[in-house]
């Protein structure tokens, strides 16, 4: 009896004695196994902030609101922060500012301390394109999203047919810094500085009105970007990016267009390719291409033909300025460039992976006059137009259609219902000649 007892009170010391000894080593295999958190950075929309946690692998997180005063908490357990600053003023229209502590051993707590009323969404994103794993807090305020969109409604109403509405769209931002040149330099912000004196510029002249997609360092979603030129009522989109290539000697601008069949050539779709992708860095998740026809209504082809003569009228300034890549408009499939009914070009300034063009394009001088000779054919291609007022524009004539891998001249000639002769006339083509691909071909529109 008594010895059946003291064997149960023996193990138990003895555990307790092992317990006791591993303690040091146990906490540090735990303190290994903590996640690390290793930056923190925020980006201030006109309706939402984004703030982001870098963190050295995929951690756990618990989020829940507090009301007077206003806040949202996130606690990390298993976590431990490695950032200087752990009390960070924000103060944009959301966002007072966020704290980091302690919560309790092993668990971090963040705190974001709020003006409004938010929608939250959170999620981890993978390390993509040399970020690492990140914690992404959205925080979105309908009502502010709301009162935007009636401002953009409202001007749309009052102001259109007195302007020409402009919608530069500075590519990329935020989360997003696109391509980045040898010095550094970074996509994102040329092209916002670029947007912004092209704004500068045309709000100065007569019957011109600018804006921008962004007007800051964030992230919109390529839809939202054309959406809201549609909101605007937009005359002319514009699409300002920078290129990027291992090829350090390629270097000038070129712009490009909406393909609603295949690309001009596999380097207009591998940057289309690239540029698309703008979406999944940020962490935009929604299936994007909704355009998914090659039989175009007249509206459409009427706006890609215009498109197209926007496109030359750019290059044919921007050739006064910086060389051209490619001396005529390419075409591919650009998310961004996607709104039906608006002309809609995507133009590449030059290259920042080549060392004259990111020395240019870091140059204040140089961005002016890049601005300038955008202005100029901003300008000229609605001097050139005749006014809407006086004669409705023609329903044209021919649609395009750019040649896909595999197709013949008479797939084509069938797919649109037309006679073969018929095409070859019209595209001036000999009974002997083949197609390429890329190829555009005019296709008789039926009246
Ligand atoms: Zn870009």
């Amino acid at each position: 009896m008594g010895i059946s007892r003291t064997i149960p009170a023996l193990l138990t010391a003895l555990i307790f004695l092992i317990f006791m000894l591993a303690l040091p080593g146990s906490e540090a295999r735990c303190a290994l196994h903590l996640v690390n958190i290793t930056g923190f950075h925020y980006w201030s929309g006109p309706d939402h902030t984004r703030l982001v946690l870098d963190m050295q692998r995929e951690a756990a997180y618990k989020a829940f609101s507090l009301q007077r005063p206003l806040r949202l908490v996130i606690d990390l357990p298993n976590a431990k922060i490695n950032i200087q600053k752990t009390n960070i003023p924000i103060g944009d229209r959301i966002v007072k500012g966020v704290r980091f502590g302690v919560f309790a051993p092993g668990t971090i707590r963040m705190v974001v301390d709020l003006k409004i009323q938010i929608q939250r969404r959170i999620f981890v994103l993978k390390p993509f394109q040399g970020r690492p794993h990140r914690l992404v807090v959205d925080l979105s305020s309908p009502e502010l999203a709301r009162k935007e969109a009636a401002q953009r409604k409202n001007f749309k109403i009052k102001e259109r047919h007195r302007a020409k509405v402009v919608v530069i769209d500075p590519g990329h931002g935020g989360e997003d810094p696109g391509a980045i040149g040898r010095r550094g330099t970074r996509e994102k912000d040329i092209v916002l500085s670029i947007a912004r004196q092209i704004k500068k510029m045309l709000d100065g002249k007569r019957g011109f009105r600018v804006f921008l997609t962004r007007d800051g360092d964030y992230y919109i979603p390529l839809r939202k970007r054309y959406e809201l030129a549609q909101e605007l009522g937009s005359h002319v989109f514009i699409s300002l990016h920078c290129d990027a290539h291992r090829n350090r000697n390629a270097r000038g601008a070129s712009v490009y267009t909406l393909s609603t069949g295949g690309a001009t050539d596999e380097a207009a779709r591998l940057l289309a390719h690239k540029e698309n992708a703008s979406d999944q860095v940020a962490g935009i998740f929604q299936s994007s291409d909704t355009l998914n026809t090659i039989l175009l209504d007249l509206v459409q082809t009427h706006n890609l033909n215009e498109s197209l003569r926007f496109g030359e009228m750019v290059l044919g300034r921007l050739r006064r300025v910086n060389s051209l890549k490619f001396s005529e408009p390419r075409q591919a499939r650009f998310m961004v460039l996607k709104a039906p009914e608006i002309p809609s070009i995507l133009v590449e300034l030059g290259y920042l992976s080549n060392r004259r063009d990111e020395r240019s394009l870091r140059n204040k001088r140089f961005r002016t006059r890049l601005s300038g000779a955008l202005v100029q054919a901003i300008e000229k291609y609605f001097s050139d137009r005749s006014p809407p007022s006086s004669s409705p524009p023609k329903p044209p004539s021919h649609r395009y259609h750019v040649v896909r891998e595999g197709e013949t001249l008479w797939r084509i000639a069938h797919l649109y219902n037309v006679e073969l002769t018929e095409l070859r006339k019209l595209n001036h083509l000999s009974v002997r000649e083949g197609i390429r691909i890329g190829q555009r071909i005019r296709i008789p529109v039926k009246r």
